[in-house]
């Protein structure tokens, strides 16, 4: 890896637009669910306020919400590519966008209290490195709001309170009751990414891997795109509506995944994701410059 300022300014911009600027597929999500509510319903309110507060972002260039969120950064490098190198690069851009503003003072030591200046800290930024025969550096990044990380939940299939059993109509109920459950906290209308299978943590990363898709696209695999459908469906039936206040739009979309799991297992992990849904992405090439924005 050459080049190590030019690989920081690279990082620090996809922070900058990932803080600020709303991914387009998902604020055109966001303008649908307005278009679907009733005209004097107090959801158009709440997503009419949403819409202006993504324009503003934008346009005066500052964070779309006071919470930040987890910075989680996914890279697929090329093989021998240097990691450490990276990491440090990237590390350096997160001080960088936490001083000027682009990222609030978010990263809190868990035994004393103390809030870390720069958000670089032991856990904070959560890297994820996988290699593979490739000449660019892609690079995506997910800001996930506390509020909405608390909504997360794991059912351990059989389970009596959904009533949800080791099958697919199992795992609508699992999602379903994790959706009833938030009741709009976390900040809603949001997706849901959703693991079927894996063990406790895989399931959580395998779930949160799934904001990486776009809003319209559909799983490959049948099942799951018809479940993803599905459960889309019902959840505009649960009332429960933008930040809880009532309406249709509580989910704005649904993603699944499976992984595989062991035969006494059957885990249904269900990761929250409010309406401020950054995710960015970015290729490099070798010397760290932008090739290529995605999302
Ligand atoms: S859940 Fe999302 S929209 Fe709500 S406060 Fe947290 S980051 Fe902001």
């Amino acid at each position: 890896m050459t080049g190590r300022p030019q690989w920081e300014d690279s990082l620090f911009e996809l922070i900058r637009r990932t803080s600020v600027d709303l991914p387009g597929d998902v604020e055109e999500a966001l303008r649908r669910a307005l278009a679907r509510e009733e005209k004097d319903a107090r959801a158009r309110w709440f997503l009419e306020g949403i819409l202006a507060n993504v324009e503003h972002a934008r346009r005066t260039d500052t964070p779309l919400c006071q919470d930040t969120g987890a910075l989680l950064f996914r890279f697929h490098v090329p093989v021998g590519f240097d990691t450490n190198a990276l990491s440090a690069a990237t590390r350096a851009a997160v001080a960088r966008a936490t001083r000027l503003g682009y990222l609030r003072q978010n990263t809190v030591d868990s035994v004393s209290g103390a809030v870390y200046q720069t958000n670089v800290a032991h856990g904070s930024p959560v890297f994820c490195f996988e290699q593979g025969a490739r000449d660019t550096v892609d690079v995506r990044l997910i800001m996930k709001g506390g509020g909405s990380e608390n909504m997360g939940a794991q059912y351990s299939l059989p389970c009596a309170d959904p009533g949800a059993e080791r099958n697919l109509e199992g795992v609508r109920r699992c999602v379903l009751d994790a959706v009833t459950r938030a009741q709009g906290n976390g900040c809603a209308p949001g997706v849901v990414g959703v693991c079927i299978g894996g063990d406790r943590a895989s399931g959580h990363e395998h779930a949160k891997e799934q904001f990486l898709r776009r809003m319209d696209d559909r799983s490959r695999v049948k099942a799951l795109a018809r479940l993803e459908q599905r459960i889309l469906r019902d959840a505009t039936r649960l009332g429960i509506g933008p930040m809880g206040m009532g309406g249709i739009a509580t989910l704005l979309g649904v993603k699944i995944g499976a992984l595989s799991r062991l035969p006494a297992s059957f885990f249904v992990t269900v990761s929250y994701m409010c309406w401020a849904f950054r995710r960015r992405g970015v290729l490099l090439g070798r010397n760290g410059g932008v090739q290529r924005w995605l999302y």
